[in-house]
């Protein structure tokens, strides 16, 4: 379902710093996320986004406070679409938000990070271009079966999938890759995730219980052997694991990953 509502503020500064992506600001155009990732850390209580894969909100006003916003920003610094959702819904080929607070990012020369998984984000490679004369990066989420691997006997040549992400990744001009070997679980986000898996292999949550007890990260297993291939194969191919942040005054055209 669909539903539409106002909101009081749409750029949040981002505490402290952001060793991710480097980012100043956040913008969340939608509320909630229709790609429906099983492992989908959003679905957490601390967001209190209530049938997350089911409704999709939309910041009605956000365009307009983003008008007003923007300009009483004292610095100059990355915005981040996409940390709470991804920036390209399926409503968005039909609202047009994110090319539309794309392009005012663009009249005030502001450095652009987005994350997707979506490839609507072709849509609006002319536009990130522009953007990237002073910075823009767009990261894509690559989702592996490393999640997995505590229990699945047939995940068995990670390191050899590992190789090959990078040398793909490679081979399609990826600049850089930031790795996560694992995943977070937590409340609700845990229990969904716990469902989902149990529908596709009965009696498999209980494993990860015994494993992972209540912690917040799980870590996939050998993840130091996995993590030493990785960095030891970027190395070699040239490829950044640390995205490169905006420095005033430095632009990166168009980076992608
Ligand atoms: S695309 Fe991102 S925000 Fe959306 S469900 Fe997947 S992980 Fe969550």
């Amino acid at each position: 379902m669909i539903k539409y509502i106002q909101v009081k503020t749409i750029l949040n500064t981002v505490k402290g710093s952001d060793d991710w992506f480097g980012l100043k600001y956040n913008l969340n155009l939608y509320r909630g996320c229709t790609h429906r990732c099983i492992y989908c850390d959003s679905r957490s209580e601390c967001y209190q986004i209530e049938n997350f894969d089911h409704d999709i909100i939309v910041k009605e006003n956000a365009l307009e406070l983003l008008q007003k916003e923007l300009p009483k920003k004292r610095v100059r610094g990355t915005v981040g679409f996409g940390s709470m959702n991804d920036p390209y819904q399926h409503i968005e080929k039909k609202l047009n938000m994110t090319v539309r607070a794309l392009e005012i990012m663009r009249e005030w020369d502001m450095p652009v990070h987005l994350i997707t998984k979506s490839n609507l984000v072709l849509r609006d490679i002319r536009i990130l271009k522009e953007i990237g004369k002073i910075y823009s990066a767009v990261s894509f989420t690559i989702t592996t079966g490393i999640t997995l691997m505590p229990v699945l006997p047939f995940i068995t040549d990670t390191e050899d999938n590992i190789i090959s992400i990078v040398e793909k990744a490679k081979e399609y001009g990826a600049k850089y890759i930031i790795p996560a070997f694992g995943m977070t679980l937590r409340d609700r986000q845990r229990a969904y995730y716990y469902d989902r898996l149990d529908e596709k292999f009965p009696g498999l949550s209980d494993k990860y219980r015994a494993k992972y007890k209540n912690y917040y990260s799980a870590g996939a297993p050998g993840y130091k052997k996995l993590s030493k291939v990785f960095y030891e194969k970027c190395a070699e191919l040239g490829i950044l694991t640390k995205i490169p942040k905006y420095n005033a005054g430095i632009g990166i055209q168009g980076t992608l990953f």
